[in-house]
């Protein structure tokens, strides 16, 4: 068994706690707050154990009646594996901890590159951060986009990629985020920072990014032209990437038109929290002219990279093999269905 900690509860860290609950080769040790909110209350009515992250604000939990488990360096020290899942810049500072214990953990993509030993996507480089101390699970955007690069660029080779990421403005429970009436090319200079941030996975590849930010909180949705170094027809494209795990080509006789209708989707599956771990391709949008390839894609922020966040715990431990490791998590979560 693989005993993993969680610190920093909230979108992601939820999602990664519950997750690791359901593989078979995992336990979660606990999780780790700051505060005693509604996520704090739903970590303990699913019986996780709940560690304090900052020494002060323990008495806020007794006085919300809220027991706690003990402080996050004990957490630390108990699990083979911590997954940080704290506010971006967070995580790099409580790199020093994990480093004190000897517990490796993985840190999220709003860290930057430069504070951890190595980036991560299940599909295109699993094999690369075994043993390694600190390691950075990318953003939704660069594993929507290191997805779709990875097939392509096995199957055809890729010339180049020009991305317009379409962004949403914040996710569901960001009140305070924006635009809420306003369509913001953010950042403004090219590239934005999504075109680097795949260089980490993939170093090589020419890539060029375009960023807005629009007022929606479902999912983003991605503008993609690939540049190829063959020129294969769009159904054979549609068909490889139909065969890839975590790539859903969404067929046309579905009618979703957009995210409203796939987060309608994904609740009506029973997904939890209506989390759509896949790339969500409109099967009629993959298009080639020439060697040019044309697709949209959607992509769930809030959840693409917990399967990824479970992969990353066996390939940094070296206890499965990227196939293995791949099949068990999505098998375990239902990613399948
Ligand atoms: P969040 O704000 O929803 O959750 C972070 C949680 O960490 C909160 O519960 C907060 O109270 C807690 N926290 C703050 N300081 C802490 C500390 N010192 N110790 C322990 N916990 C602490 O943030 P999020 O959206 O889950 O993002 C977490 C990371 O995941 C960031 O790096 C972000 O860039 C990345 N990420 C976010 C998304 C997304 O769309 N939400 C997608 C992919 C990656």
């Amino acid at each position: 068994m693989i005993h993993v900690g969680i610190n920093g509860y909230g979108t992601i860290g939820k999602r990664v706690a519950d997750a690791v609950r359901k593989q078979p080769d995992m336990e979660v040790v606990g999780v780790a707050k700051t505060r005693p909110n509604f996520e704090a209350s739903s970590a303990v009515e699913k019986g996780f154990d709940l560690y304090a992250a900052v020494e002060e604000r323990k008495p806020r939990f007794a006085e919300a009646g809220i027991d706690l488990a003990g402080d996050v360096e004990e957490l630390v020290e108990q699990s083979d594996i911590v997954v940080d899942a704290c506010p971006s810049g967070i995580g790099a500072d409580n790199a020093e901890m994990y480093e004190e214990y000897d517990t490796p953990a993985l840190l999220q993509g709003g860290e930057d590159a430069e504070v951890v030993d190595g980036s991560f996507n299940a599909r295109s480089n699993f094999d690369t951060v075994e043993g390694m101390d600190l390691v950075r699970v990318v953003s939704c955007n660069t594993t929507g986009l290191s997805r779709l690069v990875a097939p392509l660029q096995e199957e055809y080779g890729i010339e180049k990629v020009r991305a317009t990421l379409v962004r949403r403005g914040g996710d569901p429970a960001q009140s305070g985020r924006g635009p809420i009436n306003d369509i913001l090319p953010n950042p403004v200079e090219l590239p934005s920072h999504h075109g680097p941030d795949v260089n980490t996975i993939f170093p090589d590849l020419e890539i060029d990014t375009l960023g807005l930010k629009v007022p929606a909180t479902l999912m983003h949705t991605h503008s993609i032209n690939v540049t190829l170094q063959s020129n294969p027809d769009a159904e054979a494209v549609r068909e490889l990437l139909d065969d890839e795990r975590r790539t859903f080509v969404i067929p046309e006789w579905l009618g979703l038109d957009g995210a409203g209708a796939i987060k309608e989707l994904a609740q009506d599956a029973g997904r939890p929290r209506a989390d759509i771990w896949e790339n969500c391709i409109w099967g009629e949008s993959i298009t080639v002219e020439g060697d040019d390839l044309y697709l949209f894609q959607a992509i769930h922020q809030e959840s693409d990279v917990v399967p990824e966040n479970v992969d990353a715990i066996r390939a940094v431990l070296g206890t499965k093999s990227q196939s293995e490791s791949i099949a068990t998590t999505d098998e375990a979560m239902g990613l399948d269905d």
